[in-house]
């Protein structure tokens, strides 16, 4: 027999107990649904050297039920170099359940123009600039909705361990809205919201501004500038570092989700803070992680 030799990928596959249940694959390639551009807006500062854009897609009368974590499908039209129509690229879900505008059957998403592959070499990113590019009234090819498993606690004092780089905000901003929402109602007792940010300068992350008006005691928001003119570079896994105690207690608590989401490039040194905090605390990572994998709390999504 062949010992399997791939290490398994850290995360659960299975939903907090507490979630909602999600619709999956209602729409394929050979079946999308059409969406119009309800809003496009660009996220990023002008000086910033990477562009983000904030779009709104609107569904009408035809069912498109996402939960917060979830992600979609955008098919580019035309064909690439095989003749071939574009794979659906997918994206994630950057607004509530219940809409962007409350109410209505809209979706927003986070959408980072890609210009440079990841070795740096100059690239246009095939559906990232159609999307980016798309106009108040274009209609839009939609997969999905996608995933079961990245969803968010629903149970009353349930905490949120965000863990975030770049467009990996997305799924974040949409959970963070939920329990706002949820907050303002007055009829939920929501638990701890705790947020690790990072970008490269603060022009690059997206929702800069409405990020920090969100009152301080509804969410503790840790941001990590990693090429920050004149100051040393900061990454998500120093902060952790820097919070481990806070971060360890959230850990500890069995009402706390974890969630991860943004560049593959983050995910190892992300899982390293997490392991040393809680190893400082006196906390074995591999037994806590299992317990956190095999309760659905533990959530990496990295692309
Ligand atoms: C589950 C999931 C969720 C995602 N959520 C989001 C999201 O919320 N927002 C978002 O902007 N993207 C997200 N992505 C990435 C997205 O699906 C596309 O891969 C990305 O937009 C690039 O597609 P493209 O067609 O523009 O580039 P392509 O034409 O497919 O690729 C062009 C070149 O760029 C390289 N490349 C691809 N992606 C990147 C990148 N991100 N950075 C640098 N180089 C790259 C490719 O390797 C290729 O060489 C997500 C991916 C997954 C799997």
């Amino acid at each position: 027999p062949v010992a399997a030799t791939a290490a398994k990928r850290l995360g659960s596959t299975i939903k907090p107990w507490s979630a909602a249940h999600p619709y999956a694959n209602l729409y394929g390639p050979k079946n999308p649904v059409t969406a119009t551009v309800v809003g496009n807006y660009r996220v990023t500062e002008a000086d910033a050297s990477s562009v983000t854009h904030h779009i709104v897609l609107d569904f009408g009368a035809m069912p498109f039920p996402v939960l917060e974590g979830q992600s979609i499908g955008i098919v580019a039209p035309g064909v690439d170099a095989r003749g071939k129509p574009h794979h659906p690229r997918q994206y994630s879900v950057a607004s509530p359940r219940n809409g962007e505008r409350p109410g209505y059957n809209n979706v927003a998403l986070t959408v980072k123009r890609v210009t440079v592959d990841h070795q740096g070499r100059p690239v246009t990113g095939v559906c990232s600039n159609y999307v980016c590019d798309l106009k108040k009234g274009d209609t839009v090819q939609v997969t999905g909705p996608f995933g079961a498993s990245f969803l968010m606690p629903n149970h009353p004092r349930s905490n949120l361990l965000m863990i975030c780089t770049g467009t990996g905000s997305a799924p974040m901003r949409a959970m963070t809205e939920y329990r706002r929402r949820l907050r303002a109602s007055g009829k939920f007792d929501s638990g701890r919201l705790m947020l690790f940010f990072g970008a490269r300068t603060e022009q690059e992350l997206p929702y800069f501004g409405p990020l920090m008006k969100l009152p301080r005691d509804f969410i503790d928001v840790n941001l990590a500038f990693s090429r920050t003119p004149g100051k040393p570079k900061r990454y998500v896994q120093d902060l952790l570092r820097e919070r481990a105690a806070d971060v360890l207690e959230l850990l500890k608590d069995e009402n706390t989700c974890v969630y991860v989401c943004g560049l593959k490039s983050m995910e190892e040194g992300v899982v390293a803070a997490l392991r040393d905090a809680a190893e400082q605390g006196g906390v074995a990572w591999d037994a806590l992680a299992a317990t956190l994998e095999r309760e659905g709390r533990l959530h990496l999504e990295t692309y």
